[in-house]
């Protein structure tokens, strides 16, 4: 049997009409820029967070707009998680300030500890990353923001639609960001991104920030970017956006079938959720001492795994200059030998999801 790690062409073939639809629709307007689709979802968006947003044309500009909203720039300091994907600190370095990366917990988030660690008088704000589905502990990072009068940023790019205590990620910060990179649990087919403010002047700021400092076609009040949300990306989504919940919904139960399958087995450290978290498992990560080798097994067995990721944040050689050292991270460190992904998507069959985790078992039972 074979399982890939994503199967967008099954979650494709089952909306093609009202995406040949929507592709029609966009075409025979001929209007690609702005327009009614991209309002359209942008409201439909909006609905669903009860906040602000702004599209804009992926996520890493969605990251890099709410940081220039809040005016971060040289001379400020940005506390990021050391394990997470690079949008999250390479647009702190862009806006011209430091990223200072903080290692993560059990739950793959910020630690709490080691942020307290490295809050200095410039620290200006907080990128929490809701790395794999899985809230930061935004209780006590609001909290801790508000003493330390830092602006909190939610990195939500793979947790649309969780929450914690029936918050929505993106709903807890002074600003958030949205991918709809293609593989995202809302993905465009295409690059998109959306940005979440706390409140309209923040908004409004965030669009002139992503269409050259305007708000309409000769207004520059400041400068800006071009960083627009693609109508016919728009289009898509909002065909795609019914469906999230159905979709999340599928991930979880996905999940449940793992846990149970896999639970106890090997040296296995399987997805933590902490209590009150709603978890829609954009990734489901499984941790093993035998990393290497499992993924070498099952992808003999035609069994398709990814890491997220091999290298953290701070070792990479773009933070090179800044000379850390593992000590620093010990728990990203281990992090990089051990994490492995597992195919997890709403169109993934029971039968699928039985046959991986027979073969783990498989794999373990030999050693
Ligand atoms: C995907 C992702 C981004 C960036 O989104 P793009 O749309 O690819 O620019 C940012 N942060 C995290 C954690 C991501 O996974």
């Amino acid at each position: 049997m074979k399982v890939p790690f994503f199967d967008l062409a099954s979650q494709h073939a089952l909306l093609r009409e009202p995406l040949h639809k929507a592709f029609n629709e966009v075409a025979e307007s001929a209007r690609f820029i702005g327009g009614d689709p991209v309002k359209h979802f942008e409201s439909q968006f909006a609905s669903r967070l009860q906040r602000p947003v702004v599209g804009v044309a992926n996520g890493t500009d969605a990251l890099f707009i709410a940081l220039k909203t809040l005016g971060i720039g040289p001379g400020d300091e940005v506390i990021t998680p050391a394990w997470s994907w690079i949008s999250s600190s390479e647009t702190i370095s862009l806006t011209g300030a430091k990223p200072v990366f903080v290692d993560v917990n059990q739950y793959f988030t910020l630690d709490l500890v080691d942020i307290a660690r490295k809050v200095t008088p410039r620290t200006r704000a907080i990128v929490a990353v809701h790395l794999y589905g899985h809230l930061a502990e935004m209780e006590q990072l609001v909290a801790l923001c508000k003493d330390h009068d830092l602006f909190l940023i939610e990195d939500c790019a793979q947790a649309h639609l969780s929450s914690e205590q029936g918050i929505t990620a993106g709903c807890w910060g002074d600003m958030a960001a949205f991918s709809f990179y293609p593989t995202k649990n809302l993905g465009a087919l295409g690059d998109a991104g959306m940005v979440v403010a706390s409140t309209p002047e923040r908004a409004q700021r965030a669009r002139r920030w992503a269409n050259h400092g305007g708000l309409s076609k000769d207004d520059h009040a400041i400068e800006g970017i071009n960083s627009r949300l693609d109508t016919l990306q728009a289009a898509f989504l909002s065909v795609k956006l019914p469906h999230l919940d159905h979709w999340n919904a599928m991930r979880r139960q996905h999940a449940i079938q793992y846990q149970k399958g896999l639970n106890g087995v090997g040296d296995l450290t399987l997805p933590l959720e902490r209590s009150g978290v709603h978890h829609t498992y954009h990734l489901f990560v499984i941790r093993t001492k035998q990393r290497d080798a499992l993924q070498h097994f099952l992808a003999d067995k035609e069994i398709e795994t990814l890491v997220h990721y091999p290298k953290a944040l701070p070792f990479e050689p773009a933070y090179e200059t800044y000379g850390h050292v593992p000590a620093q991270f010990p728990v990203s460190f281990q992090l990089q030998h051990e994490v492995l992904s597992l195919p997890i998507y709403p169109e993934l069959s029971d039968a699928q999801i039985d046959y991986v985790v027979e073969q783990i078992q498989r794999f373990f039972a030999q050693r």
